[in-house]
């Protein structure tokens, strides 16, 4: 059976790390603030901004929390961003995605100053990661990076295979990946890969960022392997009744419509795998709490003459 990695554990160290840090920084006289926008009312969106304002508090940093409705014209949006950008004690700011589709996304992460894009979209960040400059990094390709080193997993000349190609995962968890530092050599599969099993087969790490439920089963895992399952799945619990064959899952008890599901079949791959991360409580934490160093980050930068790490 795999080791399964225990993401909240790990996430709980970095989170007192960014709180050590934040501590620090306010004897300063320095309070790390985030600036945390949401568009309309998307439930799932919702859920992970409170999930990102409760952790932000939890280690002594400030959110400003800006709620605007699904209709905000794209301009005001961009001048609000103007606005944050200019203020100093604003040291971060997050515009929660996906946006409502009249206002263009790219346009909006652009319009970030780069020394305050804690969420390392901004193209100057992505940029600074391709050449191996200091910069933002994205939480979540952070984040495995982290746990691949805290589970012991070994990288150098390990033949790592990612399931996923998106801008804010898949491309640059590849990048990381082959960094001298890690020294994996990486294959990354997408919709055009044909037949997925005979690349995930070959992988030491496979890491499932596809966002489609149980797509990685048993057989496409390597004996031994590290898997990481990036995806987070809604899918649908229908509530228990007379005859109408919903199983008894705890979601239902806890009155929830869904249930969160990986991109990886965990009963069957664990059996096969030597680690695996469970979903939720792998991956996700991780994201939140590198979002949380990447504001320190971006405050101890703002510190004229720079600050001490703790
Ligand atoms: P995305 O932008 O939708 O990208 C999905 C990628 O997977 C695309 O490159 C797509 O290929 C590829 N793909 C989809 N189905 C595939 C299949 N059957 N075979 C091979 N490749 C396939 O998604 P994302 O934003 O990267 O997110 C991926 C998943 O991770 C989602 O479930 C998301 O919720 C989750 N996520 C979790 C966290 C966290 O903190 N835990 C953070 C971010 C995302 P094409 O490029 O060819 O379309």
């Amino acid at each position: 059976m795999a080791v399964v990695i225990d993401g909240r554990e790990t996430a709980r160290k970095k989170r007192e790390e960014a709180a050590l840090r934040a501590a620090a920084l306010k004897k300063r006289g320095i309070l790390p603030r985030l600036a945390v926008i949401l568009v309309g009312e998307d439930p799932a969106s919702l859920s992970y901004v409170a999930g990102k304002e409760k952790a932000l508090a939890g280690a002594g940093m400030e959110s400003r929390d800006i709620r605007l409705p699904a209709d905000t014209p794209e301009e005001e949006l961009l001048s609000l961003i103007a606005g944050l950008n200019a203020d100093p004690s604003v040291h971060g700011i997050l515009v929660q995605l996906p946006l409502p589709g009249h206002i263009g996304e790219d346009r909006i992460i652009t319009a970030i100053d780069p020394a305050k894009d804690v969420d390392g979209f901004h193209p100057v960040s992505a940029g600074n990661l391709v050449l191996g400059r200091p910069g933002f990094l994205p939480c979540t390709p952070r984040g495995i990076l982290v746990l691949l080193e805290e589970a012991g997993i070994p990288t150098r000349g390990a033949h790592a295979v990612i399931v996923g190609r998106s801008a804010i995962v898949g491309r640059p968890l590849a990048i990381l990946l082959a960094r001298r530092d890690i020294n994996a050599t990486v294959t990354v599969c997408h919709t055009g890969s044909g037949e997925l099993g005979r690349y995930t087969r070959q992988a030491d790490i496979l890491i499932a960022a596809a966002g489609k439920p149980g797509l990685i089963t048993a057989d496409m895992v390597k004996e031994g392997a590290a898997v990481i399952d990036v995806g987070v799945n809604r899918t649908p619990v229908f509530p228990p009744g007379p005859g109408n064959g919903a199983p008894p899952a705890p979601e239902n008890a806890a009155g929830k419509s869904y249930r969160l599901r990986g991109d990886v079949d965990y009963e069957g791959v664990a059996k096969k795998a030597g680690w695996i991360t469970p979903v939720p409580g792998g991956v996700g934490p991780m994201t939140i709490a590198m979002l949380l160093l990447n504001l320190i980050q971006a405050a101890e930068a703002a510190v004229p003459g720079g600050a001490a790490k703790a």
